[in-house]
């Protein structure tokens, strides 16, 4: 374990941050590291509890084993650290930057509202075995003459296709968008992860054999029956990325998008691409000098509300339907699970003012240009309550009120009935297989992450990847040490 009196002699330290008036003025990461010695001493904190809620079933869904590499942290053995971590996390660089950390939530120090800076601690180990050369590429012995196509590159993707290089297969993954990386690159702006992080782990999967084929839509320029002619298996990890339909009036007008053209555009103009080869919409969407409205409460709606500061947006006001949570849980009810409580984003604390309980009427305007949107306070049933209509200025808006679904056309278009969906709890649609096998209702082909398990988190997306990546090893071969 970390230091046996650790928790009761340090203080909980997490990484800092930038002030919200410089970190707006650019779009890169604005947190401060930590010297090493600042991060072992928050790995001293470490209790090494009897049951560590924290890597079990409430906890990491990776299950990370987390008080293993804080004692290693703690005893500065940053290479065993690293080499722990990445036995269960193929990518402990992204999930330490952009992960919620419901282990920090199953902590048992959060009892007291001071878990141990466990994703701090994570992105520490793999910052630190980057810059100590500890992660290279690292092929497998032996080939089995299996090839496996992997159909999307997001963490879920990518994920996989490590895994079954490693095993010793030969892996394709076939990418619609011109560079790797699913909404990791493409969604989630450079201020939450710089896309480097994406690159060099690219390299890492080339050099152990993994080939990409960027700007192929499978389905459209490729069909599934030609993958799945070439090759063994096939993995379908194209994501959930059609926005749930709004259904409210007046979203035609000029100034009304939904939250991922927005997202991708400012992705793609900091990447130094063309914005014209987003498909939609042809113009740019920019909020400098405006008033902003973001219908949704979630990661997307937050990501918005940070890119519109950095654009230099006026004011931005945040519409939540549900109610304004309380600033502190109960925690012997809830712990040691994800607790609905007040949380402020980094997007958030840069200024947004946030509205609770409230419904989005209408978006009107004039000429056809959005001029401000129509709301009203609702009751814990989410019901109207009269006389309570007001207008906000808006100039424009966004809705980031969630995901239905993978994409129709492309590979659902192309499998049709064959390949069957299910539909679950918030109205998704997705690719129907169990998280034992993978396995869809087409023979050879599997999905995994989001497209089967609906918009969910990187980590999830990691941690379904390896499963499947298992699954699909068993399939081919009769047995797998790939870990589950
Ligand atoms: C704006 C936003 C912010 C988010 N913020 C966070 C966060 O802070 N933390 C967090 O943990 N999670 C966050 N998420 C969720 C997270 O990004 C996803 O859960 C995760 O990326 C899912 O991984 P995936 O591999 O299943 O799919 P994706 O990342 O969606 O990747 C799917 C890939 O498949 C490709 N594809 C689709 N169809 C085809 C086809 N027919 N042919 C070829 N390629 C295809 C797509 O182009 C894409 O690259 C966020 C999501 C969004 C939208
Ligand atoms: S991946 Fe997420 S839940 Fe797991 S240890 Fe890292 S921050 Fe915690």
């Amino acid at each position: 374990m970390g230091k046996v009196t650790g928790f009761l002699e340090i203080d909980r330290q997490v990484h800092k941050y930038q002030p919200a008036s410089d970190r707006i003025r650019h779009f890169r990461e604005f947190t401060l590291p930590m010297s090493d010695t600042e991060v072992e001493k928050q790995a001293a904190r470490c209790m090494d509890c009897g049951v560590p809620y924290c890597h079990g079933p409430q906890g990491c869904p990776v299950h990370n084993q987390i008080p293993d590499w804080n004692d290693l942290v703690y005893r500065g053995d940053w290479e065993t650290a690293i080499r722990n971590l990445h036995s269960t996390n193929n990518f402990p660089e992204w999930t330490g930057r952009i992960c919620p950390a419901p282990c920090e939530e199953a902590c048992t120090l959060n009892l007291e509202d001071i878990p141990v800076a466990i994703k701090t601690i994570e992105q520490a180990i793999a910052d630190k075995a980057y810059e100590l050369g500890y992660v290279r590429p690292y092929p497998a012995d032996h080939k089995t003459g299996k090839k496996v196509a992997i159909i999307g590159s997001g963490p879920a993707g990518m994920a996989a296709a490590q895994q079954l290089a490693r095993a010793g297969h030969e892996v394709h993954v076939f990418e619609r968008e011109s560079k790797p990386g699913g909404l990791m690159r493409f969604g989630i702006p450079d201020f939450k992860i710089e896309k480097h992080y994406i690159d060099r782990r690219v390299e890492q999967l080339q050099g152990e054999g993994v080939t990409f084929h960027c700007n192929v839509n499978v389905g459209v320029d490729k069909p599934v029956a030609e993958l799945l002619a070439e090759h063994d298996a096939v993995l379908y990890c194209g994501g959930s990325e059609v926005p749930r339909p709004a259904g409210i009036p007046g979203t035609e007008l000029d100034g009304v998008y939904d939250a991922m053209p927005y997202l991708v555009q400012q992705n793609k103009r900091v990447a130094g691409e063309d914005i014209a080869s987003v498909a939609w919409p042809a113009e740019p969407i920019l909020a400098a000098g405006k008033h902003v409205v973001v219908v949704g409460g979630g990661d997307t709606a937050s990501d918005c509300i940070g890119t519109a500061f950095r654009q230099g947006a006026v004011r931005v006001t945040q519409l939540d339907i549900r109610p304004r949570p309380p600033e502190k849980e109960d925690k012997l009810r809830v712990w040691p699970y994800w607790a609905t409580k007040m949380r402020t984003s980094s997007s958030q604390a840069e200024g947004a003012e946030r509205e609770f309980q409230v419904a989005t009427l209408e978006f009107i305007g004039e000429d056809g240009q959005l001029t401000g949107v129509k709301c009203c306070q609702v009751d814990e049933k989410r019901r109207p309550v009269e006389g309570t209509e007001f207008v906000i200025r808006a100039d424009l808006a966004f809705i980031a009120i969630g995901f239905a679904g993978p994409v129709s056309g492309g590979v659902l278009k192309e499998c049709g009935e064959k390949l069957a969906i299910t539909v679950d709890a918030r109205r998704s649609t997705n690719v129907a297989a169990n998280d034992r096998d993978y396995r869809t209702s087409i023979d050879r082909l599997f999905a995994a992450g989001d497209v089967r398990r609906g918009q969910s988190l990187v980590v999830w997306a990691i941690r379904e990847g390896r499963q499947a990546a298992r699954a699909i090893d068993e399939f081919l071969m009769g047995s797998s040490v790939l870990p589950r």
